[in-house]
C-alpha cells in the first residue's frame, strides 16, 4: 500500500529524516513512537506531501508520489491526515465543516455526503450534533469531528499525528476509543502517539524512531516486553506501564 525507501528530509541544515525505509501493507496499523524531535511528525507530512523530501522515494498503491509531479490534492483524498489541533472552521457548524472537503474536492452529491456525515458522527458518539458550532464542543468532541472530516473522503490510509496530545487526560480515552474502533475496521493507519499502552493495544506493528532514523520495529508485545536496542530500552524506561 505504502512504501518508503531511504527517505531523507532536511530542514535547512537539520536532518529530520535520515534514510527511512518502511513498507506498510493494506490494513496495517502502525504506531510510530520515539522521543520528541525524532522525526515522527515529519514522516507523516512527507507521506501526504505537506513536506517535500530530498532523497529516496515514496510509493503509494504502486505509484511513486514523492519525489514527483504529484497532484497532492488527489492523493490527499486517499491519504487523510488528522492533526494535534483540530482545525475546524469556527464560523461553520459541524455539518458545514464536514461537507467542505467532499464538496470542494469530490463534488459529492450533497445528500449522500450529508448522510455519510451523520452516519460517521453517530459512529464516533456524536449523533445529532450536526448543527453544533465548534465553540459548543469539548476538545475531545472537536477532535472526533476532525476524525470524521478525514473519513468523509473515504481514505485508504489515515495518518494521525498525536491527535490526543492537546486534550485533557480525562477525554483522551474517548478519542482513543474511536481510533481503536477504526483500527479494527481495516483502514490502513499510521499513528504517532505518546500513549504507550494505546500503541500497544491498537497497533499491528511498532516503529521506534530516534534522530530521524528507524531504530527498531516489531510486533507490539515483542517491542514493549523485550525491546532489542539499548535506545528503545532507555526510551521505554521512562514510561510506567
Ligand atoms: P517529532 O514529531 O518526532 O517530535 P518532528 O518531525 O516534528 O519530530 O521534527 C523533527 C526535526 O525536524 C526536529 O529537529 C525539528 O526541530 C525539526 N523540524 C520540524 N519541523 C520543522 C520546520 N518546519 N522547520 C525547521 N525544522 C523543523
Amino acid at each position: 500500500m505504502l512504501e518508503l525507501n531511504q527517505v531523507t528530509k532536511h530542514y535547512g541544515s537539520r536532518t529530520a529524516l535520515d534514510g527511512v525505509t518502511l513498507d506498510i501493507a493494506a490494513g496495517e496499523v502502525i504506531a510510530i513512537i520515539g522521543p520528541s524531535g525524532c522525526g515522527k511528525s515529519t514522516l507523516l507530512k512527507t507521506i501526504n506531501g505537506l513536506e517535500p523530501i530530498q532523497g529516496g522515494t515514496i510509493t503509494f498503491d504502486g505509484t511513486q508520489i514523492a519525489p514527483g509531479r504529484t497532484d497532492w490534492r488527489s492523493v490527499r483524498q486517499d491519504i487523510g491526515m488528522v492533526f494535534q489541533s483540530y482545525e475546524l472552521f469556527p464560523h461553520l457548524n459541524v455539518m458545514q465543516n464536514l461537507l467542505l472537503g467532499p464538496k470542494v474536492v469530490q463534488r459529492a452529491d450533497t445528500n449522500s455526503a450529508r448522510e455519510r456525515a451523520s452516519e460517521l458522527l453517530a459512529r464516533v458518539g456524536l449523533a445529532g450534533r450536526e448543527e453544533a458550532m465548534p465553540r459548543e464542543l469539548s476538545g475531545g468532541q472537536k477532535q472526533r469531528v476532525a476524525i470524521v472530516r478525514a473519513l468523509m473522503m473515504n481514505p485508504k490510509v489515515l495518518l494521525l499525528d498525536e491527535i490526543t496530545a492537546s486534550l485533557d487526560p480525562e477525554i483522551v480515552r474517548e478519542v482513543l476509543d474511536v481510533v481503536a474502533d477504526l483500527a479494527k475496521s481495516g483502514i490502513t493507519m499510521l499513528l504517532v502517539t505518546h500513549e504507550m499502552p494505546f500503541a500497544r493495544a491498537v497497533s499491528d506493528r511498532v516503529v521506534f524512531m530516534d534522530a530521524g532514523r528507524i531504530v527498531e520495529t516489531g510486533k507490539p508485545e515483542e517491542f514493549f516486553d523485550n525491546p532489542q536496542t539499548e535506545r528503545a530500552q532507555r526510551f521505554l524506561d521512562r514510561f510506567v506501564f
